[in-house]
């Protein structure tokens, strides 16, 4: 932690502040400079209450950390791009931009499996679709649950497609982790830690979505918490943040995908459908993301998006898809990629 003091400060309370670092069980190294001291102060914060109380010090004039608060996801812990493996043969992070798609709730039989055979003929790697949805009122459909999983599980060994679908709580771990190739964490549970620990465990890979008022590094500590309880497969999803515009849904933040292209070895995934809210943004937020160096997309597909039991109004028709798909196609090329 770097510590800058108020310029011209007496002696005695430049003490003061040594003795309040080493108090806390920091190693102080003092920096002269003419009108302003500086402090470095060493030692390991996990082991020793944070320097941070510093700051209320009238000595003090900042408090600067050194080292980012994130680490095993940071790019200086792990140079290279990290790729993940999903199901057999799918690849996210490499050369390939990997497309998931499939409707926002699963609803039936026929619809799940009238759109899983859909996105696979349109070049959709990943089947994705929500069997326990996090909605905003209780009076809404909150999704088929166990049998939605089992319909999953049916759509995937009808197309071959590996499978995506969200986790609310820490009880259904075991029960999705049965069914899922990679474990969903939506935007209203980013920061339930209890339950990234818990689905960290089970190893699945695990696609993490941006939270509604989440700032990038929140965001990256959050896929910490899963990387430090053993689980390095993690995907950073970003699905727009909670903004003061009312055209959109929500605002896609497309420059989080270079930001965390940089900061981090792990892929990044655009979810353009909840980013917006509207289906006709999605093909123009989808060429975006891949301009930017998004890894992978996750995109809601419906047969009858109008008669949708939830997310209506941005899930793509079938056509829609498969128009976005050969839209996408020149473009993906284009940025030297798969
Ligand atoms: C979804 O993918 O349908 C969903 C509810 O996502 P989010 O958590 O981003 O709102
Ligand atoms: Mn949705």
């Amino acid at each position: 932690m770097i510590i800058v003091l108020k310029p011209n400060l007496p002696k005695a309370d430049e003490n003061l502040v040594l003795k309040e670092i080493r108090r806390l069980g920091y190693k102080p190294h003092i920096m002269r400079g003419v009108a302003r001291t500086v402090i470095g102060a060493i030692g390991d914060e996990a082991q020793h209450p944070s320097l941070e109380s510093l700051r209320v010090l009238p000595q003090v004039e900042s408090v600067t950390p050194v080292q980012k608060r994130f680490k095993l996801v940071s790019r200086e812990a792990h140079p290279q791009d990290s790729t993940i493996r999903v199901g057999k043969d799918v690849v996210i992070g490499g050369p390939e931009v990997v497309v998931m798609a499939g409707p926002c709730s699963v609803e039936s039989e026929t619809q799940l499996m009238t759109t899983a055979e859909a996105v696979a003929k349109a070049g959709a790697k990943i089947l994705r679709g929500g069997a326990y949805k996090p909605r905003t009122s209780p009076y809404e459909f909150q999704g088929l649950g166990v049998k939605g999983l089992k319909l999953l599980a049916k759509a995937r060994k009808a197309t071959g497609l590996p499978v995506i679908t969200e986790l609310l709580s820490e009880d259904h771990v075991d029960q999705v982790a049965e069914y899922a190739d990679i474990l969903q964490i939506g935007a209203r549970n980013a920061q339930n830690f209890q339950l990234l620990i818990a689905a960290a465990k089970t190893g699945l890979p695990i696609l993490l979505k941006r939270g509604l008022s989440m700032k990038i590094e929140e965001w990256l500590l959050a896929g910490e918490y899963v990387l430090a309880h053993g689980n390095r497969h993690v995907l950073f999803c970003e699905r727009g943040i909670r903004t003061f515009e009312t055209y959109t849904r929500n605002t896609l933040d497309l420059a989080a995908v270079p930001i965390v292209k940089k900061e981090s070895h792990l892929p990044v995934v655009i979810d353009p459908s909840q980013g917006g809210g509207r289906a006709d943004l999605v093909a123009a937020m989808c060429k975006g993301a891949v301009a930017m160096g998004a890894d992978s997309l996750l995109i809601e597909v419906h047969p009858n998006p109008k008669e949708a039991w939830s997310d209506g109004a941005q899930q793509l028709s079938l056509e829609g898809f498969s128009k976005l798909m050969g839209e996408l196609k020149p473009l993906i090329a284009a940025v030297g990629r798969k």
